[in-house]
C-alpha cells in the first residue's frame, strides 16, 4: 500500500547533483536568493483557512499534525493545511501540541500566544492513561528522523526512550521529572535523530542492531548481534524484524500488550495496516516474513515511527488483521 502522508528516508534526500552548477554563481546573489526562499517558505500556504493557525510552504507532509489534531489539519495538495480553525479550548491545545511537534516548525499562529508555555509543560503526552499507563508520545518530532514519532516508557527496571525526539532542554527536563532514561532504544537507522544529545544529557545507554550501525551511530553503547530475541527487562523483549532495514527491531512490552514497530508495520490514514515499499531499504519479502513473525506475540497496540497508531480489541482481532494483510501482500512479493 502506498503511504499517504509519505515520509522521507535518506536515499530520497540526497542532493540533486545538478544543483552543484550553482557553485559557479555569484556567492552574494546565492545568499540573497536562499534568504528570499527561506522567507517565502515561511509564508502562509493559500490552502489554509483564515484564522489563528496556519501551515507554511516548508511542510514535509509527515502527517504528524493531521493525526495529532485531525479537527484542524488536513492534507491539501500534498502538504498539511489548516482547513478548520479550533472551535474550543481542547482543539486549540491539540493544535498547539501539533505546532510544537512539527519537525520543520511549519505551523504558526498569527500572533504569539502565552498558552504555548503551558502546552510545552504537557510533553511527553500520555497516550492512554487507563489502558497503557506510563506510555507517552514525546512530541517534538525531528526532521533528522524524517518526522518520526518517538515514545517514552516508564518502567520499574529503568525508563526507556524509543527512538529520538528533537532535542529540547524543556522536553529533557520534563522527562527527567518522570525519572529520566536508562535506555534509548533505536528501532532502526532512520529514526535516530538527536540520539547523541539525548544520550549525553540523560546518560542513557543506546541500543541499536549492528545491521543498522552507521558512522553517526558507531559509538552506540549496546549493539545487538544476530537474530535475538533480547530481553532488556523481565517483561520487555526486543524482536528482530529485518526487511525495512537490515537492523530493524521491534520492542514488545508484554504486560501492556504494546508493540513499538519503528517503520516495520503501521496504520494508514484509512485505518488499514500498512508498510512502505518505496522506502524499503533491504527486502520487501523479508519484511513480510518479519511481519508474519508478529502472529506469535500477543499485542493490541502498534505504536510506529511513521504512520498511524493501530489498536485492536484483542489478540484474535490483531491476528485476523495481520493474516488479511499478509494474504493481500505476500503474493505480490513472493
Ligand atoms: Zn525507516
Amino acid at each position: 500500500m502506498a503511504l499517504r502522508g509519505g515520509f522521507l528516508c535518506p536515499t530520497y534526500r540526497l542532493p540533486n547533483p545538478f544543483s552543484f552548477t550553482s557553485r559557479s554563481r555569484d556567492a552574494g546573489r546565492r545568499f540573497a536568493e536562499s534568504a528570499t526562499a527561506a522567507v517565502a517558505g515561511r509564508r502562509k500556504r493559500p490552502q489554509n483557512v483564515e484564522g489563528e493557525f496556519f501551515v507554511d510552504h516548508l511542510c514535509i507532509d509527515c502527517d504528524t499534525c493531521r493525526w495529532m489534531a485531525p479537527e484542524v489539519f488536513t492534507r491539501v495538495d500534498d502538504m498539511s493545511a489548516v482547513t478548520r480553525q479550533p472551535s474550543c479550548e481542547e482543539e486549540r491545545i491539540k493544535a498547539l501540541q501539533a505546532l510544537l511537534s512539527c519537525p520543520t516548525s511549519s505551523i504558526h499562529t498569527e500572533r504569539p500566544t502565552n498558552k504555548i508555555l503551558e502546552v510545552q509543560k504537557m510533553f511527553p503526552l500520555p497516550i492512554d492513561e487507563q489502558k497503557i499507563p506510563g506510555v507517552y508520545h514525546c512530541g517534538y518530532h525531528s526532521e533528522r528522523s524524517y518526522g518520526a514519532t518517538s515514545y517514552f516508557v516508564t518502567h520499574p527496571e529503568g525508563n526507556i526512550l524509543v527512538d529520538s525526539p528533537r532535542f529540547t532542554e524543556r522536553l529533557a527536563c520534563n522527562i527527567e521529572m518522570l525519572g529520566g532514561v536508562r535506555y534509548m532504544f533505536l528501532t532502526h537507522k532512520d529514526d535516530v535523530g538527536d540520539h547523541e544529545k539525548w544520550s549525553k544529557r540523560m546518560r542513557c545507554e543506546r541500543i541499536l542492531h549492528s545491521g543498522d550501525v552507521e558512522i553517526s551511530t558507531a559509538d552506540v553503547e549496546k549493539k545487538l548481534c544476530g537474530e535475538g530475541p533480547w530481553d532488556i527487562a523481565t517483561d520487555l523483549k526486543l524482536i528482530y524484524t529485518p526487511g525495512h532495514t537490515e537492523g530493524s527491531v521491534c520492542l514488545y512490552y508484554k504486560p501492556l500488550k504494546v508493540l513499538f514497530t519503528g517503520d516495520h508495520l503501521y496504520g494508514s490514514e484509512e485505518s488499514d495496516l500498512a508498510f512502505s515499499v518505496i522506502y524499503n531499504q533491504q527486502s520487501v519479502s523479508l519484511q513480510l516474513k518479519s511481519i508474519r513473525k508478529l502472529l506469535d506475540f500477543d499485542f493490541e497496540w502498534i505504536l510506529p515511527g511513521h504512520g498511524r497508531r493501530v489498536t485492536f480489541r484483542d489478540n484474535q482481532e490483531k491476528n485476523s488483521a495481520l493474516e488479511a494483510f499478509l494474504a493481500r501482500q505476500e503474493p505480490l512479493y513472493a
